[in-house]
C-alpha cells in the first residue's frame, strides 16, 4: 500500500515509523514543509503515566526515548513569593526538535522517505495513495481542504500565551504564578535539556490588555516577561522561537475520516498544554491507528472505523479534563486570593481526575503540608 502522509510533527513520523514496520513493502513517504532541524517551540513534558501507553504498545520505542528525557519528581507550585513542592509526580521532558529528530531518524532507518521544505498545497493530488493521513497539525491544510468531510470546530479560548524558553535550569516542572498591578502572570517552566528550559507565560486577556500586550514589540515583550519574572529567572534571559501571544485553539472534528484521509494527533485533536498530553495523543493516534491496518490490512473504511472506535473514547475523557484545566487558569486572578496551600491544592485538583484519596496516596508530603495549613477537605 501507499500512504501519503502531510506533515513530520510527531503524530506524522511515528504513524510513519509503526505502519513501514507493518509491512517493509508499504510505501510510506512524509511531506514536511520545514527544512530539517527547524520547528516552533521549545521542550514538551511527558507524566511517567503518559509514558506508560508508550510502554505497554512500543516498549522499544519507550526505552530509546527515555534514554533522552531530562526527569524530576516534584511539582513546585509558585504562589507570588511562596513555594510549595507536591510530591510523588514524575515527569520527563524533551526538546521538541530533539523528539522530532530522533523520531525521523527511526522512521528513515526502516525505509521512510521524508520530503522536507515541501509545503502540501495540493491535498488531493497526495489523495490518489491508498491513504492520505493529515498529520499537518492544528492548521491543518488537509483539513481545511476536506472541510465538508471531517467538520471541524475550533474555540478559541480566552487566556493568551506565549512560548518561550531560556537557559535558566529549574529542578521541578514548576508553576510559577506572580501577582501584578495588571493581574496575575502564570510561567509554565521545565528543564527538557541540561541548559534548557522551556518557559511558557500565560495571562488573561484582561491582563494582556492592562499590561498592553498589543503594541509591544517582541523585544519589549520579553523584558516585560523577564521583568515580571526576574526572581526565577535568576539572571537568564528569556529567548523566542517564532513566539507571538495566541489565544488556545480547542479543535474537534466530527468526523475523523473522510474518503481515503484520515486526520491524527493537533490535526485532529487540540487539548490545552496544562495537560501535557498533546504529544501523547498524537503518538498514540499513530499507534492506534497502526493497529487498526494490522487488524484490517488494505480495507481503509473498516481500517478507519476501527482507528476511530478505539480512540473516541479515550480522546474525550482527556478532551474534558483539559478543558477543566484550560477553565481553570481562566480564573486564575480570582483563585489566587485563596491562601498558597488552598491555592495548590485546587490546582492538583483542577481537573476533576484526581480525587483527595488519590492525593493521599500520591502526594502525602503535600497533603500533609495542606493538613497543617488547615486546608479543609474537599476544598
Ligand atoms: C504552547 C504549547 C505547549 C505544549 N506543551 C506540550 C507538552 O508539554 N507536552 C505535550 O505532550 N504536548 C505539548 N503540546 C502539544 C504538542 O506540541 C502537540 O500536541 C503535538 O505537537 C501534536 O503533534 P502533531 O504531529 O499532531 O502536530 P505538529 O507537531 O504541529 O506537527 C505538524 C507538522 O506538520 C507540518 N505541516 C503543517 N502544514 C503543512 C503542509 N501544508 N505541508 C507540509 N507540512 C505541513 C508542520 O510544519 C509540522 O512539522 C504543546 C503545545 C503548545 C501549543
Amino acid at each position: 500500500m501507499r500512504f501519503n502522509i502531510v506533515g513530520a510533527g510527531p503524530a506524522g513520523l511515528y504513524f510513519a515509523y509503526l505502519v513501514k514496520g507493518l509491512d517493509r513493502s508499504h510505501e510510506v513517504v512524509v511531506y514536511e514543509q520545514n527544512p530539517p532541524s527547524v520547528t516552533w517551540g521549545f521542550g514538551v513534558v511527558f507524566s511517567d503515566r503518559a509514558l506508560e501507553f508508550l510502554r505497554d504498545d512500543d516498549p522499544e520505542t519507550c526505552e530509546f526515548l527515555t534514554a533522552h528525557l531530562e526527569r524530576w519528581n516534584d511539582i513546585t507550585v509558585v504562589h507570588d513569593h511562596t513555594a510549595i513542592p507536591i510530591d510523588g509526580n514524575g515527569f520527563g521532558a524533551i526538546g521538541r526538535l530533539r523528539l522530532l529528530e530522533l523520531l525521523a531518524e527511526r522512521a528513515r532507518e526502516r525505509g521512510v522517505k521524508i520530503v522536507y521544505g515541501t509545503r502540501v498545497e495540493d491535498v488531493e493530488a497526495l489523495a490518489a495513495a491508498d491513504v492520505l493521513v493529515g498529520a499537518d497539525g492544528v492548521n491543518s491544510r488537509v483539513r481545511a481542504q476536506r472541510q465538508r468531510g471531517f467538520g471541524p470546530q475550533v474555540e478559541h479560548r480566552r487566556n493568551r500565551f506565549i512560548w518561550y524558553g531560556t537557559t535558566a535550569p529549574f529542578d521541578t516542572l514548576t508553576l510559577t504564578f506572580r501577582l501584578t498591578d495588571h493581574g496575575v502572570y502564570c510561567a509554565h517552566h521545565y528543564r527538557y535539556r541540561s541548559d534548557m528550559s522551556t518557559f511558557l507565560v500565560e495571562v488573561t486577556e484582561n491582563t494582556w490588555r492592562r499590561a498592553g500586550f498589543a503594541d509591544m514589540d517582541e523585544i519589549a515583550t520579553i523584558a516585560r516577561c523577564e521583568r515580571v519574572f526576574e526572581a526565577d529567572l535568576a539572571g537568564h534571559a528569556i529567548v523566542g522561537n517564532r513566539s507571538f501571544w495566541r489565544r488556545f485553539p480547542v479543535l474537534t472534528n466530527r468526523c475523523w475520516s473522510s474518503g481515503n484521509v484520515v486526520l491524527l494527533g493537533d490535526a485532529l485533536r487540540t487539548v490545552h498544554f496544562s495537560i501535557g498530553s498533546g504529544t501523547r495523543l498524537a503518538m498514540e493516534d499513530a499507534i492506534a491507528l497502526c493497529k487498526a491496518f494490522a487488524d484490517h490490512g488494505g480495507d481503509v473504511p473498516a481500517a478507519f472505523e476501527s482507528f476511530e472506535a478505539r480512540r473516541r473514547p479515550t480522546t474525550d475523557k482527556l478532551g474534558r479534563a483539559a478543558r477543566a484545566s484550560l477553565a481553570w487558569y481562566e480564573e486564575m486572578d480570582e483563585r489566587v486570593a485563596l491562601p498558597p496551600m488552598a491555592f495548590a491544592k485546587s490546582y492538583m485538583t483542577r481537573t476533576g481526575r484526581v480525587d483527595e484519596t488519590q492525593l493521599e496516596r500520591v502526594a502525602p508530603r503535600f497533603m500533609a503540608a495542606c493538613r497543617a495549613a488547615d486546608v479543609s477537605p474537599g476544598s
